[in-house]
């Protein structure tokens, strides 16, 4: 254990080489290390957010000299919201899943009351925050993201996995300003994507596809729905389907959408073929074909998934465990604060805004509407 401990130690981030860390990750992941792990390793720092059933801190590990992302999540409410299945089966896609621009877990373990997951640290913070601060973003910046996102659904979708949640929230940035999806908190692992439905109605009213709300079934191309959002949002600053957040209504989703005049006619075609009502019609029966878009023509998706493409933007880091690029809602919660949103919000003397598109009811996954 002691070779283990010292490789370990020679595979610490500096600030400035802390991009090969992708290099080294199998150090820390070293089944001796692993096994020992527990909640008294990490020293928690921060809040940088909280989700209908999780929070997620800053933490710090003396041993490594590192810092990481905890996320804890409560036996009590995981029983209670019927979130055991949704649970297992974050942790096995994060566990399984290896690749650059999908979250990595590090290490899993629990105590008698919570369940933790260690993922390495986003420095850069949401994308929802970025998006926010900037307005909009430009086309250039735009095609980056969305065609990093098109190789983590695409890679997820390979591996029979549905992600269920695009949204800005679960879209983190690292210090260099590569994406990374997280939170797979409402993914499903199907027996085969090309084939299997699935029922369950969950997600989010202003990102969800319309098919999930009808109950009729759907499949992966409920994800390609979700990117043309995105894809529009970034470019306009808004969702075209905004209304949503107040009211779900199907007719919503039906409507020919209104080309922001920040919106290309490239960009807006690819959007529509996203953004298709009728699933039969809906571009990404095979990724190739969203690949191929005119929209995408200047891009290099070999090395685009090699991260040899420079980011266009590179977030505000100061120095190692910096939170700046994290709302300050969170980041200013006390660290012993043990409340998930979730029950915030249900706690009628809360003072905690619900200003993300989470809509808490939608958000509970049921089975009522399974055939
Ligand atoms: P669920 O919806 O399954 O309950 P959640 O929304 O509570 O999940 P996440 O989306 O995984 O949990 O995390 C909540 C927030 O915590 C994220 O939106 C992000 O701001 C922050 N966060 C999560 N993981 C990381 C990470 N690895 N690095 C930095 N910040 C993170
Ligand atoms: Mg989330």
């Amino acid at each position: 254990s002691d070779v283990c401990s010292s490789d370990l130690k020679n595979n610490l981030l500096s600030p400035k080489n802390s991009h090969e860390k992708y290099k080294d990750k199998d150090a820390y992941q070293s089944k001796d290390f692993k096994s020992k792990i527990t909640l008294d390793d990490f020293q928690t720092v921060k809040v940088l957010g909280t989700g209908a059933f999780g929070k997620v801190s800053l933490v710090y590990n003396e041993e490594l000299k590192r810092y990481f992302a905890m996320k804890a999540l409560k036996k009590e409410y995981i029983k209670k919201y019927q979130q055991t299945k949704h649970t297992k089966e974050e942790r096995k896609i994060l566990e399984t899943i290896d690749y650059p621009f999908i979250s990595k877990l590090y290490y899993a373990f629990q105590t008698k009351k919570s369940l933790y997951m260690i993922t390495e640290f986003m420095a850069g913070g949401e994308m929802f925050h970025h998006l926010h601060d900037c307005g909009h973003f430009d086309e250039n910046r735009t095609r980056f993201y969305i065609a990093e996102l098109v190789l983590a659904i695409d890679h997820l979708h390979k591996h029979n996995i549905l992600y269920r949640d695009l949204k800005p929230e679960n879209i983190l940035l690292d210090e260099i300003g590569h994406i990374k999806l997280t939170d797979f908190g409402l993914s499903k692992i199907m027996n085969n994507i090309e084939k299997d439905k699935t029922y369950t109605v969950c997600g989010t009213p202003v990102y969800v596809a319309p098919e999930v709300l009808t109950g009729q079934g759907y499949d992966k191309l409920v994800d390609w729905w979700s990117l043309g959002v995105l894809l529009y949002e970034f470019l306009a600053g808004y969702s075209p389907y905004r209304e949503a957040k107040n009211r779900v209504d199907i007719k919503i989703y039906k409507k020919k959408l209104k080309q922001d005049p920040l919106i290309s006619n490239t960009a807006f075609d690819l959007i529509n073929k996203l953004c298709q009502p009728n699933v039969r019609l809906r571009l990404g029966k095979n990724s190739k074909d969203i690949k191929n878009h005119k929209f995408f023509e200047s891009i290099d998706w070999v090395k685009l998934e090699k991260k040899e493409i420079t980011p266009p933007f590179k977030p505000k880091i100061r120095y190692q465990g910096d939170v700046r690029n994290f709302d300050k809602m969170f980041t200013d919660m006390p660290i012993t604060s043990t409340l998930g949103t979730k029950e915030q919000l249900l706690n009628p003397s809360s003072t905690i805004k619900n200003t993300k598109n989470t809509y808490i009811d939608f958000t509970y996954i049921g089975d009522k509407i399974k055939k």
